[in-house]
């Protein structure tokens, strides 16, 4: 019989400083649970249940030891987390879901991974997510395609399909994404859970594998928006390691929230149960006495096409360094997807094409970015759908790439204009697959993202669910 497990941070404290359970029996109840049910979901590449129960047993004493204090000076003591497979962890092996780095063990950890750490977090294992980050759906990965717990035969959205799908299946309490464009907010879209794409600079990116380097963020996940909000505190801010990073503190322009209803992100296309459901969400916020206007962003009708040339780009000169000679095995073991990558980029920076693509996907990337900060001269925030549809059936798309690049059209402006976005669940389809909606803000406005997102929860009563296995 597997224990119930908590749902949130707060939860897991409780019970841990109530001697309801220890940290070990919650090591032991995420385990049988991976046990009994990823073979089916596929979430995880690399279980660490070695190192789980050697920290979990150092939680337990802590606890025994200094009871309420060692929350104080370990916030998310005994709170169990697993990484995307593209974070490096010191001694735990680290693939991105390629078999290239099939057998790479790396002698460092990320900063983000370093820091959950030294907050009483206790890693549980690596996630399943397309290989290098490269997709949308889970289905690139070279470890087999990750399935949405909410229903097996759909995809569980990617690239961070694994950390998704584990914390919708209750196989960790929080997890770490990476959002390049919109791989946190999808997943976690797609499997009913919360995720932020930080703002560029808020998180750093050392110990991260690198997909897009000026696109490439780190988000954490997890089944609350104070959750979210707990781990973005523990690993924002500068480590001196990541030059990109700063740490400003957001000053709130007003006390009542106008929000903007960009028409671009709501045109053809977009799926009727995504649209009433955003409806249903943008009534809430009205009741709570939040401003809606119509805004525009006529530019980002090309933020597609631009990522499309842009990351690429940068794709192609950070897979330079897997050659076979530094880290495992040689480029023969690329995936298509990754190959593909490789060739576009290649293509639109060689001679006599940069300018044509590059320089002009630079310069509306810059469009882009100036029509994105004059809307937020005008609002506090800005609502958007995460994805055009709901979560899609696995095979629906995997041999039409340009139909899987589509699914990212709501995702790219913030990771072309560098701003935050989270994602936040807000409901079911008739056939019972999540739902959910993404709120930008300016740069470096988490924190009124995070009192948004909590506003609306608390209006709904929200209760994180778990998917039935
Ligand atoms: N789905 C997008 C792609 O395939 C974004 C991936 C990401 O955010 N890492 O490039």
């Amino acid at each position: 019989m597997i224990m119930d497990i908590p749902s949130t941070i707060n939860e897991t404290r409780d019970g841990l400083l109530s001697k309801k359970y220890r940290v070990v029996d919650l090591i032991n109840a995420y385990l049988a649970k991976i046990a009994r049910y990823d073979g089916q979901i596929n979430s995880f590449i690399t279980v660490c249940e070695e190192n789980a129960y050697k920290v979990a047993k150092k939680a337990d004493k802590l606890i025994s030891e200094f009871g309420e204090k060692a929350f104080q000076d370990y916030p998310l003591l005994g709170c169990v987390v697993a990484h995307k497979d593209v974070f490096v962890t010191e001694g735990i092996r680290t693939t991105a879901a390629s078999k290239v780095l099939d057998s790479y063990v790396p002698c460092y950890s990320a900063t983000a991974v370093t820091r959950l750490d030294n907050a009483g977090a206790i890693c549980i294992g690596k996630l399943n997510c397309d290989a290098w980050a490269h997709g949308s759906s889970g289905e690139n990965s070279q470890f087999g395609a990750t399935k949405n717990p909410w229903n097996l035969k759909y995809v569980p959205g990617g690239s961070s399909s694994g950390s998704g799908a584990a914390l919708a299946a209750d196989f960790c309490l929080l997890s770490t994404g990476t959002d390049t464009c919109g791989s946190v907010r999808l997943p976690s879209n797609y499997c009913g859970v919360v995720g932020l794409k930080p703002t560029y600079g808020a998180i750093s990116r050392y110990g991260v594998i690198a997909m897009a380097s000026s696109l490439d963020t780190v988000g954490p996940m997890a089944k609350t928006v104070e959750d979210v909000e707990m781990m973005f505190q523990a690993i924002s801010g500068p480590d001196g390691k990541d030059a990109t990073i700063a740490s400003v503190k957001y000053q709130s322009k007003n006390s009542s929230f106008k929000i903007g209803i960009p028409k671009e992100f709501f045109g053809e296309g977009l799926d009727d149960e995504v649209r009433n459901n955003l409806d249903s969400v943008i009534q809430i916020y009205k009741k709570l006495g939040v401003d809606f206007v119509d805004v525009s962003l006529p530019s980002t009708k090309y933020a597609i096409s631009v990522y499309y040339v842009i990351q690429p780009a940068e794709v192609s000169s950070n897979l330079a360094r897997y050659d076979g000679i530094r880290y495992g095995n040689s480029r023969d073991a690329f995936g298509d997807e990754a190959k593909r990558r490789i060739m576009l980029g290649t293509y639109v920076l060689s001679s006599g094409y940069y300018d044509a693509y590059y320089l002009k996907a630079m310069k509306v990337r810059t469009l882009i970015r100036k029509e994105v900060s004059d809307v937020f001269e005008k609002v506090d925030a800005v609502i958007a759908p995460v994805a055009p549809t709901p979560p899609f059936k696995i095979g629906a798309k995997a041999n039409d790439p340009l139909q899987m690049y589509l699914t990212d059209i709501y995702a790219a402006t913030a990771n072309l204009s560098g701003i935050p976005s989270i994602a936040i669940p807000s409901g079911f389809t008739k056939n019972g697959l999540p739902l959910g909606f993404q709120l930008m803000g300016p740069r470096f406005s988490e924190s009124l993202l995070f009192d948004l997102g909590k506003k609306y929860h608390k209006e709904i009563s929200y209760k994180p669910s778990v998917a039935k296995l």
